[in-house]
């Protein structure tokens, strides 16, 4: 009889091969999904051609403005991660908040100059991997079980996946297409409660492509004064608009070099006055390079009231261990050297891309274009006029009739709109639009 069970063996040097069962795993992940890649689970983009169909696919899905290399990131800032690379002061490593250098940059590059309602210091930024870093650091320090937490709708989903950690109730306040995605301020004052952790704002919006007027900002700061609730506002597309809803605020906002496009963005912290936030930023959008993952967290706390938020916010930093040492040290000359002209340039094409797209598809019956003022995407409505279930059913007979992806609303949690990233170079999208028209002229609906 051998002392081992039937499905093991002993080897030559005694020990056993038993085999091996699955390795369990935290019992906290099946609260985190992606909720983008369960929404278009039907569609498989590496999936060959129906019989047929001989056009090459055209995947307007991606969200990254450096995918086709169209929008370069500026040749400054490549210099200044290459000196910070040859320096050899970036190779241990920086405190866990990052290096005083690099949140002083952040500091001086936000501040408002004199006289006015953000001037953040260096003790105020917290550096993390990308805004996405940033965000979940400001979700998890501020929101827990017991809390509920408001984002937009539509949303940048990974607001979603970031708050499911800290297992808190996700409410959703509307934008309104109708006013250029102003926010429905008293459906959101509905939704407050002593148990509201905090409101994100996100403007200039992804998926919206909007910038509200510093009238709109102020409205929504009145009211989070007026409830008491903090607020995060994620300005990752701080200064990349061009347009805005209604008078643009420059007469009392002298446009500043290099800060923000100021006179048409409205910088939250510029309007709030006392209130408490959190602003969060990253390198991945104006200066075109998610893939560098440099972010931070700037605390705006006139009222000294946020000392455990920013307790928080260090353990966090200090659990995490910060962006790496490289992106950090050239943080500095990356904000001070790149020219004015390239972010108006950047600008300049994301406004005539967005022109042109928006022109070509408001020739196409039913759909529904929206003009962008800022970000780098186009939502376009109107799906409900065409003889599909709905949006996500939309663009799945879109792709697998004229091989073109595109996101549907479903995934920024809004039915009925299917969004454009601006990006992508013209041509290709215009490619998009001719196969889009032929789609929607056999899939209208007839009047009856
Ligand atoms: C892209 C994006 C982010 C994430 O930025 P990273 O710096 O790449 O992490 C955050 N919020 C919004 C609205 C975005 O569109």
């Amino acid at each position: 009889m051998s002392p081992v069970a039937s499905n093991e063996t002993v080897t030559s040097n005694g020990s056993s091969n038993k085999p091996w069962k699955k390795v369990q795993v935290s019992a906290l992940l099946p609260r985190i999904q992606n909720p983008i890649r369960e929404i278009i689970a039907n569609i498989d983009l590496s999936a060959p051609p129906e019989e047929g169909v001989d056009q090459p696919l055209i995947n307007l899905g991606l969200g990254d403005p450096s995918v086709f290399g169209n929008f370069p990131p500026a040749p400054e800032s490549i210099a200044a991660i290459e000196a910070s690379l040859k320096s050899g002061r970036a190779f241990g490593y920086p405190e866990s908040v990052g290096y005083p250098e690099a949140r002083e940059a952040v500091a001086n590059y936000f501040d408002e100059g004199e006289g006015s309602n953000f001037r953040p210091s260096k003790n105020d930024v917290v550096l993390a991997h990308g805004a996405s870093g940033a965000l979940e650091m400001a979700i998890t320090v501020l929101a827990d079980s017991s809390k509920n937490v408001l984002f937009p709708k539509p949303l940048f989903t990974a607001y979603e996946t970031m708050s499911a950690l800290p297992g808190c109730e996700i409410r959703y306040y509307n934008l309104l297409p109708e006013s250029n995605w102003e926010v429905d301020l008293v459906q959101l004052e509905s939704l407050l409660d002593e148990n509201t952790a905090f409101v994100m704002l996100n403007n200039p919006s992804n998926p919206c492509g909007s910038n509200w007027s510093a009238e709109h900002t102020r409205n929504i700061a009145a009211l989070m004064q007026r409830r008491q609730v903090m607020v995060i506002s994620d300005e990752v597309y701080a200064g990349l608009a061009w347009d805005v809803t209604g008078p643009c605020p420059s007469a009392d906002a002298p446009r500043v070099e290099g800060k923000f496009n100021r006179g048409v963005f409205t910088p939250y912290a510029s309007v709030c006055g006392s209130s408490p936030c959190l602003i969060v930023g990253a390198v991945s959008k104006r200066w075109l390079a998610p893939g560098w993952r440099l972010g931070w967290t700037i605390v705006h706390d006139p009222q000294n009231v946020l000392g455990d938020v920013r307790a928080g916010l260090a353990k966090l930093a200090f659990r995490i261990q910060g962006p790496n040492s490289t992106m950090q040290r050239s943080l500095p000359a990356l904000l001070a050297n790149t020219p004015e002209k390239f972010y108006l340039s950047t600008m300049d094409k994301l406004r005539e891309t967005s022109e042109a797209l928006h022109a070509r598809l408001a020739k196409i019956p039913g759909l529904k274009p929206l003009l962008p003022q800022g970000a780098m995407y186009l939502m376009c409505g109107g799906l409900e006029n065409f003889d599909l279930a709905n949006d996500k059913a939309f663009v799945e007979a879109l792709h697998e009739e004229e091989r073109v992806f595109i996101l549907p609303g479903a995934c920024f949690r809004l039915d009925g709109f299917m969004r454009f990233v601006t990006t992508t170079p013209l041509p290709i999208l215009l490619d998009a639009a001719d196969r889009i028209e032929a789609f929607c002229a056999r899939h209208r609906k007839t009047i009856a």
